[in-house]
């Protein structure tokens, strides 16, 4: 195993990360710290929780002059949150040299404090893009000596809309400069950014070793497909099931059948508009609808964790499409079940993708009549997100400690650009929405409807 040692760490900073429970560095860590020090410019992608905060922040501090007066490293992040987080680790990391300033920079606090900080000079500063520029424009801050700039949770930073702004602070930093990329995907339009600020970067990947789980495969031969799914349904009782249909009018047909059923479905298909589409996967993730009904293409990078059954209603066209869905289920270290339901033809149509499976009759499952697959909590809209600057936090103290919803009732809550979703156990949905509506959010006022 790689040791700290073997990346060329002087032995004061060595000392300070074995105090500091550092034992060996992370895969990230060993391949993007020696690229850093050699002064090379890098994209370095890796999953949440990978180290990758040390990776940048370490080769900083070793890189820091003495004596300088002007800010020398500029980290820009997505939030006051990561902000805060940041600059205690290269606090802790700085710990062996003396009087390294780390500075904060983000809203929401007082402007003229953060000046005064300024004033007495700082080695590093963190900051989100909008006050970066505040202090920019009101030329309170000085860039001229960055010789590292970073990007932090880059693909974060484009959701939240910051491109431009991010350039903007870029066009004034020095051209001789070292510019780090650190995300933990990679987004297309991120080459808009990537193109301007890095000069002939190295990328460096840590591919996501999760562990391969195996997905229990089973076929059964049917006369109805209908009644079939239903007691597929019936005997496996899981709380998250994707069905597979062939074509977009079998996937409305399929919904029908089993919401007359007393089922809660959704659909998901390519005749939706792109909100439509949010918003089903949405009532899926987060188990207001615990169903979904889909074609090929609409669940096409479909990511949710909790899929406990895919149940091919059609039997797939091709041995690509068999794999792509079963692999839906039995993610993030949980074992999976797939069931494709075969008629005649189906049967067919199997034996030639998948010459391996073997097929059972229907009538050999047990389905409890008493069981309909339904949501225990419905989905609330509110018309603000993060535009308005509504986090999750804003919503749950309002409906926590204005309206008096306990905790253990609220589900999942999702914040998009102009829509926020929550999900709210049924038992108290009308006290939830009531109050909502009557209520106010980071003291504005609010619309308020529900999903169904
Ligand atoms: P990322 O930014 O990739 O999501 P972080 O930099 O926030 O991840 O690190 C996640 C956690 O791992 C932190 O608690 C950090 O202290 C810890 N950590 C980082 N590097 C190491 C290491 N080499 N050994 C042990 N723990 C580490
Ligand atoms: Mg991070």
């Amino acid at each position: 195993m790689t040791s700290f040692k073997d990346l060329s760490i002087p032995s004061d900073a060595l000392e300070n990360l074995t105090s500091l429970g550092y034992q060996h560095p992370t895969p990230i860590q060993e391949k993007a710290i020696p690229q850093i020090l050699e002064q090379k410019d890098l994209i370095a992608q890796a999953k949440t929780g990978s180290g990758k905060t040390l990776a940048f922040a370490l080769p900083l501090i070793l890189k820091l002059k003495d004596n300088e007066h002007f800010p020398q490293a500029l980290i820009i992040v997505p939030t006051r949150e990561l902000c805060e987080q940041i600059a205690g680790q290269c606090k802790e990391l700085a710990r062996y040299k003396p009087d390294v300033k780390v500075i904060t920079l983000y809203g929401g606090t007082s402007l003229t404090q953060q000046v005064t900080s300024l004033e007495k000079g700082a080695d590093i500063i963190v900051g989100t893009p909008g006050r970066l520029l505040d202090h920019f424009s009101r030329e309170t801050i000085h860039l001229g000596e960055i010789k590292t700039l970073i990007l932090d949770e880059a693909d974060r930073m484009l959701d939240m809309g910051f491109a431009d702004d991010i350039l903007k602070i870029v066009s004034n930093l020095p051209k001789q400069r070292q510019s780090l990329l650190f995300s933990a995907t990679y987004p297309e339009n991120i080459d808009k950014l990537t193109k301007i600020i890095l000069k002939n970067p190295i990328e460096i990947k840590i591919e996501n070793q999760e562990k391969k789980v195996a997905i229990e495969e089973q076929v059964y031969r049917v006369d109805n497909k209908d009644k079939a799914l239903i007691a597929t349904l019936q005997h496996y009782q899981p709380s998250l099931a994707l069905v597979f249909c062939n074509t977009k009018v079998k996937t409305t047909e399929v919904s029908e059948m089993l919401h007359e059923k007393g089922f809660d479905v959704a659909t998901l298909n390519g005749d939706l508009e792109q909100y439509e589409r949010q918003e089903m996967l949405l009532q899926f993730a987060n188990g207001s609808l615990p169903i979904l009904i889909a074609t090929d293409l609409a669940a096409r990078g479909l990511d949710i964790e909790a899929i406990d059954i895919v149940i091919n209603y059609d039997t797939p066209m091709k041995a690509e499409d068999y794999t792509h869905r079963i692999g839906r289920t039995g993610r993030a270290d949980k074992s999976g079940l797939a069931v494709t339901l075969c008629d005649e033809y189906g049967l067919k149509k199997l034996s030639e993708i998948k010459p391996n499976l073997q097929s059972k009759d229907i009538n050999t499952l047990t389905p409890n009549k008493n069981f309909y697959l339904q949501g225990s909590v419905a989905t609330l809209c509110i018309d603000g997100g993060k535009k308005k600057k509504i986090r999750a936090g804003d919503i749950l103290g309002t409906l926590c400690k204005d309206i008096g919803i306990d905790n253990k009732h609220i589900g999942k809550i999702n914040i998009f650009d102009k829509n926020s979703y929550v999900a709210i156990d049924k038992s108290v949905i009308k006290k939830a929405y009531n109050g909502l509506k009557s209520g106010k959010i980071k003291n504005k006022n609010v619309r308020i409807w529900w999903l169904d």
